[in-house]
């Protein structure tokens, strides 16, 4: 069973010394187990965090750890009910060619019914944090102006796509022109690279009526150019800070805090943290419902950027943090 391990905490963008390579026996499923073979492993911007000890929502790896991850695997062996060899399931298996796990997680997947990849994305964590984030908290209502970063990636597409079912003007921003174009086949309303000078200026340009509903994945620049565009009232559902995630001090510069705080009371701001898990329990079931209507239809559709070979995971997530992927990052594992 070849293995990828936390070697050491990075500082700062990850090495290749931070992940060691190993490779162990097998081992047989006890009562109550299955024997999984990953297929395909999901590459998400959390496991950053993860690879820190500061604690935060999830509690860090420990030095020595299978790096986390959630992936599409097979059942090779079963000693679980419910489960035999050649089912396809969604479960928890990590950076690694096989996997021992109890079956209380894991979602049997119906290859019929879609892709099993989108399993990973569209239609698993990432589509149902952009589902959840935007209804619950972002709340677009038709006319609103919806603007989103990562645009491309896997929860930013999916907020736009919804926003847009619901009426509302999407507009996304990306990094690069190949993303600026899929965002206009996708059917944003304006798409701009973050990457072109004066940012703040287009983006006052593209938003005429301002915003209403800006989906926080990126934080950084971005951020700045998009706060002086929020309307009276508008909502922020807070998901991530890509721009962030490998930074190792703060941004040079006076303290702006006093400023957002003045932003947020002079113009009645939102500003909401939240982590997709809240929302399991109330909205899951309403998401594959709603999503795999829209997929299904072609209303909502998704981009995969599929690397061959768990060797590539580390580089893959690397440049998946800073931008080098075209959509959910996936290592296509056997
Ligand atoms: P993506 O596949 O979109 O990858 C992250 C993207 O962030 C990069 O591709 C890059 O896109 C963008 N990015 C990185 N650095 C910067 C920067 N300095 N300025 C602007 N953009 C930057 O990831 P996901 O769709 O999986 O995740 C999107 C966000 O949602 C992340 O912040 C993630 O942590 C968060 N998340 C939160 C969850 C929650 O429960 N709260 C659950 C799942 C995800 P580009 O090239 O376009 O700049």
């Amino acid at each position: 069973n070849h293995r990828i391990r936390l070697a050491a905490r990075p500082h700062g963008e990850p090495t290749a010394a931070d992940f060691e390579h190993d490779a162990v026996e097998i081992a047989s499923p006890e009562e109550g187990q299955v024997l999984l073979r990953t297929r395909y492993l999901s590459l998400d911007p959390y496991v950053r965090g993860r690879m820190s000890a500061a604690k935060s929502y999830a509690a860090p790896m420990e030095i020595g750890d299978v790096i986390v991850g959630a992936t599409v695997s097979e059942v090779v062996e079963s000693a679980a009910e419910g489960f035999s060899p050649g089912d396809t399931v969604l479960s928890y298996g990590g950076w690694q060619e096989y996997s021992l796990e109890t079956t209380g997680h894991l979602r049997t997947l119906d290859p019929e019914a879609a892709p099993v990849t989108t399993a990973l994305g569209v239609l698993g964590m990432p589509g149902f944090t952009a589902y959840a984030g935007l209804l619950a908290i972002g709340e677009p209502r038709a006319g609103d102006t919806v603007a989103v970063a990562a645009a491309t990636g896997p929860v930013g597409s999916a907020v736009g796509q919804i926003a847009k079912i619901h009426g509302a003007r999407a507009v996304g921003i990306a990094g690069g022109e190949h993303k600026v174009a899929l965002l206009r086949e996708l059917g944003f309303d304006e798409a701009l690279d973050h990457r072109t000078p004066d940012l703040p200026g287009r983006l006052a340009a593209a938003t005429p009526d301002g915003i209403d509903v800006y989906f926080e994945n990126v934080g950084g620049a971005v951020w700045d150019a998009v706060l002086p565009q929020l309307n009276t009232y508008a909502r922020v559902p807070v998901c991530g800070l890509a721009a962030n995630y490998n930074s190792t001090s703060l941004p040079e510069g006076p303290d702006r805090s006093g400023q957002l705080m003045g932003a947020v009371l002079a113009k009645s701001l939102t500003l909401r943290g939240f982590i997709q898990i809240e929302f399991v329990e109330a909205l899951y079931e309403d998401f594959l419902r709603d999503m795999g209507g829209w997929v299904a239809s072609g209303q909502v559709q998704y981009t995969e950027d599929i690397t061959e070979g768990l060797d590539s995971a580390p580089d893959a997530f690397v440049g998946m943090l800073h931008g080098r992927n075209l959509g959910k990052s996936i290592i296509q594992v056997s």
